[in-house]
Parts: structure tokens; sequence; C-alpha cells
């Protein structure tokens, strides 16, 4: 019997809108924003699956977070490209290690829906930096001598795009690497294509416990019943799920968005892992709010929420990241975190329109 169109995560691939003019018909869009995309439709990557498309619709405040605006195209005070500097620390094509004990592992640059904010901008969707069995080879390679590193996070783009085939021998790889412990996924296809969450993938990742599932929820209209789907299909597998979150303006910047979305994953049985403040990554300056800010969006959040329930509120600098339940001192020109390492690190305060056009777009 054939699948219902849409009940596939391949549907919902191959249908994407990928263009502006896919865009404006689908969010009525007006003339003033279809000349802008169509202007800079060639450095502005653009998808978005049917159903988070739908999602969209029904949610405004998710349309924002996939929807390119021009203030993309203006770099504020403080962004840069790489704001984690991961590329002074990505021995391979496919690693980035940032501390001593676990490593990122890049499948793919591609993604299922891209997001306005997303921290690694500077590789998703550019297919010149495609990866594939020769990186993925050389990562395992260059794994199999790290002796100290025992957690692996499988990350990207998205890497729930690999078919079922290319994930089960990238973990067959990594399984036979003794000094690996833990697989985490990092994946954003529970919130924007939880069809990929088949039952098949879901056997197929417990064979490879212990294994968690670090789920990008951003909004609890997110929750679908479909993304609930999803997580029973694991949990039933004995698969960990967690979640982390992005604070960004405009989407989920109130304490009573959060402490919905956090107390319904609780309850769907994924723990809420992180809330991260929001990269100093370029063009996402609508999204930031201050630290200051955002410390007492999660002081109000402690009050009301139990503790399992509650994340942590991470900042992520270019040396590793800082919670900020540790000491956090002000100045006048920003802030001093205490980072993983027990360093004090600069953060910097949002500021003014200290603004110019990023390069990327002159
Ligand atoms: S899904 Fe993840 S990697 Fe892809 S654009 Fe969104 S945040 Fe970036």
């Amino acid at each position: 019997m054939n699948a219902r169109p849409g009940s596939t995560w391949q549907w919902q691939v191959q249908n994407r809108l990928t263009t502006p003019q896919d865009f404006a018909q689908a969010f009525g869009l007006g003339e003033d924003w279809q000349a802008f995309a169509q202007q800079a439709s060639s450095r502005l990557v653009l998808g978005v699956t049917p159903y988070y498309a739908q999602l969209c619709q029904a949610v405004p405040a998710l349309l924002k977070t996939i929807l390119p605006d021009p203030q993309e195209l203006v770099l504020a005070a403080n962004e840069t490209s790489d704001p984690m500097a991961e590329e002074a620390t990505r021995p391979k094509a496919a690693i980035v290690r940032r501390y001593p004990n676990r490593a990122l592992f890049l499948l793919c640059n591609q993604c299922a829906t891209y997001c306005r904010y997303c921290t690694r901008a500077r590789l998703v969707g550019d297919r010149a930096q495609q990866l594939g069995k020769k990186q993925w080879q050389e990562g395992l390679d260059w794994l199999a001598q790290e002796t100290e590193i025992e957690e692996v996070i499988l990350s990207g783009g998205e890497p729930l795009m690999l078919s079922d085939a290319r994930l089960e021998w990238i973990l067959e790889g990594l399984k036979k690497i003794p000094h690996l412990r833990f697989i985490r996924f990092s994946t954003k296809a529970l919130a924007v294509m939880p069809q990929r969450i088949t039952p098949d993938l879901a056997r197929l990742l417990g064979r490879f416990k212990p294994l968690l599932i670090n789920a990008h929820f951003v909004h609890p209209c997110e929750l679908t019943p479909q993304a609930a789907h999803a997580v029973e299909l694991l949990l039933a597998q004995g698969i960990m799920v967690s979640s982390q979150s992005v604070l960004l303006k405009g989407v989920n910047h109130q304490t009573e968005i959060l402490a919905a979305l956090f107390r319904e994953l609780y309850y769907l049985g994924v723990r809420p892992y992180a809330l991260y403040l929001c990269d100093w990554i370029a063009g996402a300056s609508s999204f930031r709010g201050d630290l200051g800010e955002a410390q007492k969006i999660h002081g109000a959040l402690r009050q009301i929420l139990s503790g399992p329930m509650l994340p942590k509120l991470i900042a992520d600098p270019p040396g590793g990241k800082a919670e900020l339940s540790a000491q956090v001192l002000e100045g006048n020109q920003g802030y001093l975190l205490t980072d993983w390492q027990g360093k004090l690190v600069p953060y910097p305060k949002v500021s003014g329109p200290n603004e110019k056009q990023d390069p990327r777009f002159l």
C-alpha cells in the first residue's frame, strides 16, 4: 500500500519550499519581500518542509525562525560568521573538537528546514562543502586515534538527512572504536520533520545504545501529535531524548512560552537540557536579547517549573560554553562569564545600532 503523501520523510524532503516564489505563495509575502529575497537568493539558503510550513502558517512566531529578513544582511557589533570559533578547532572537515572528552562529528551540511539564527550558517546549505563517505572515513580514523574522546555528537546540518543505510555505516564504524562510550545526535528533525523518526530508524538507533537524541525545539507549538509520536518511537527503543532550545526574540523570549515548552517536553518524556543564548552569528541581531534579560526569564522559570523541567541557561563564547548559574560579572562594556574551565571570559552586551553591511553581501 502506498504511503499517504506527506506522511514520509522522503516526501517532506522532496517537496520542500526552497525558492522565494515558494515562500511568497505559502506565506502571502508582498512584493518588497520578494524583491529582497530574489536579489539575495544566491546567498541566503532557503528551505522548509511542507509540514513545518503549515505550522508556520498557523504560528507567526515560528515563521520568523525560517523567513529571511533584510536585517539578515546587516552585521551588528560583535557578530561573526563563526561565533564559537569552530574553524580553529576543526582538525578534519567532519570533526570539531572544543572539549577534551567529546567531539562533534559533522555528517551533513543540508537541513530539512533552514533556521535564520543557525550557528553554522557558514556551512549549511553550501554544496561546495558537502560531506560524504571520504570525510566520514577521515572522521572515524581521527576518532579512533583520539583515545581521550568518550562521546561523539553527530551533528551537521541535520544528521538525520542521511538515509538509514548511511547512518548504519557510520554507527557501525563508531561502534568499533573501543574508547567511544556514548553517541549523541543533535537534531532538529523532531521539530521540523518528525516523519523522519520511522519505526525502522528507531530500531536502528536502538542497536547503538547508550544513545541520546538531543532534539532542538524552540516553541510549544512544535510539540504536535507527530512530534510526540516520534518521541514515543525513540523512547520505546530505550533511547534517551533531551531537548535544547535557543532563546529567540520574537519567537520564545517570554517566560510563559518557555514554561509551556519545557513543561510539555517533560510530560512527553523529554528532558529539557539547555537554553542557549542566541549566538553572535552574523545577521541574527533581531533574535538576540541581552544576557541580563535572559537571566531574568530563567529566574522566573525557576520559580514556576520543577527542577528536572528547568534547562540550564548557557552562553557559548568562542572558548567553550559558560553556564550562567556560575559567576557572572557585569561592567559597562559587557559581561565576564565563568567558562567550563573556570576561567573568566568576556561576553558582549547587546548594544545599539553599531551596524554595518555584512561583508558577505557587499
Ligand atoms: S536545523 Fe540546525 S543546523 Fe540546520 S539550520 Fe537549523 S539550527 Fe542550523
